[in-house]
Parts: C-alpha cells; sequence; structure tokens
C-alpha cells in the first residue's frame, strides 16, 4: 500500500522530474563560531543524500541552475502556526531549446534551531514535497507523516518509496500553450 491518493496535483498536472538540480545555501562561517550553521548543512545535506538513493539529484554552487532552493530560516508564522520547515511551490514558465515549458521551482526553509537530527528529519520531510510530494501520509512511520512522531524519521518507509515510485510514473507538467 502507499499513499498516492493523499497527494493533490498542480492544476497543470503532478509537479515530478525525472532529474531535480538542489542548492542548499552555503556555510559561511566555517570557524567555530559557525557550528550552528555547519550542523544545519550537515543535516540537510545528509536528507539529501537518503533522497538521491531513490531519485537523480545533482547538488548545484548556483541558485539560478536549481529547481529546488533549499534556505536556513525559520518559517515565517503561518495561520499563527510556527514550524520548523516549509516548501512553497511555483510553476513557472521557462524557454527550454524553443519550447516553452512548465517547470516546478520550489522553496524550502528549514529553520537552523532544532538538534542535528531534527533538522535532518525536517529537511526528509520537506524535500519529499519539494520532489513532488504534496500530501502527507496518516502513518506515523513515514517520512511523509502529517506530524512527526517521537523518533526522528531519517529514511524513506517502504510506502513512501512505493508513493514516490507510482508518482515517477505519471505524466509530467503540462504547458499550457502547448498545441
Ligand atoms: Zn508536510
Amino acid at each position: 500500500m502507499d499513499y498516492r491518493h493523499r497527494l493533490k496535483p498542480t492544476p497543470a498536472g503532478w509537479p515530478r522530474r525525472d532529474h531535480w538540480c538542489v542548492w542548499v545555501e552555503p556555510v559561511r562561517d566555517g570557524g567555530p563560531t559557525g557550528i550552528w550553521e555547519q550542523r544545519w548543512f550537515q543535516a540537510v545535506s545528509q536528507a539529501l543524500v537518503t533522497w538521491q538513493q531513490h531519485l537523480p539529484i545533482t547538488v548545484v554552487d548556483q541558485p539560478e541552475r536549481a529547481q529546488v532552493l533549499v534556505e536556513r530560516r525559520r518559517p515565517p508564522r503561518l495561520n499563527n502556526r510556527a514550524s520548523h520547515g516549509r516548501a512553497v511551490l511555483e510553476l513557472l514558465e521557462v524557454q527550454r531549446s524553443e519550447r516553452w515549458q512548465l517547470e516546478p521551482k520550489v522553496t524550502v526553509l528549514i529553520s537552523p534551531g532544532q538538534a542535528q537530527t531534527a533538522i535532518q528529519a525536517t529537511a526528509l520531510h520537506e524535500l519529499g514535497h519539494a520532489f513532488g510530494l504534496w500530501g502527507h501520509s496518516d502513518q506515523a512511520g513515514d517520512a511523509m507523516a502529517v506530524k512527526p512522531g517521537a523518533t526522528p524519521i531519517l529514511e524513506l518507509s517502504p510506502r513512501d518509496q512505493r508513493t514516490l515510485r507510482w508518482l515517477q510514473q505519471q505524466p509530467e507538467l503540462q504547458s499550457p500553450t502547448a498545441p
């Protein structure tokens, strides 16, 4: 079983890709005073390594080359609720080899103010949204569970993996200008 029925497509279809480029906000302070940003970077990188076992993902140095941008900052309160992570999806019309195409662009905000494993679990979950899992599982052991459980989830469960495999078989975004 999986939780494909809990995912929501965009009006233009499923915001999935065969290959993703991801930019992660770099560490600016490599010295002892930069310990928090170094931990944040390690935790986010570890979550990306986990996703790379299941999806083709390239980490890029230039943000303009990426479809997913991961930023080190606390998300603003939403509906008066605080959270440690958020993913925001935009659909951009971009020109690729003389054709206009719709591409997903996702900004992921991950707060640095947590323990390292909690940051990693938050990043694993928010990156799941970024890679097209726009919905939540109703089971606590899944990376895409609605609420984080007592122990941080640092790996994709078999249900997460099956849901992702199903998503990757769906058609990509349909361009509104396609004939
Ligand atoms: Zn979520």
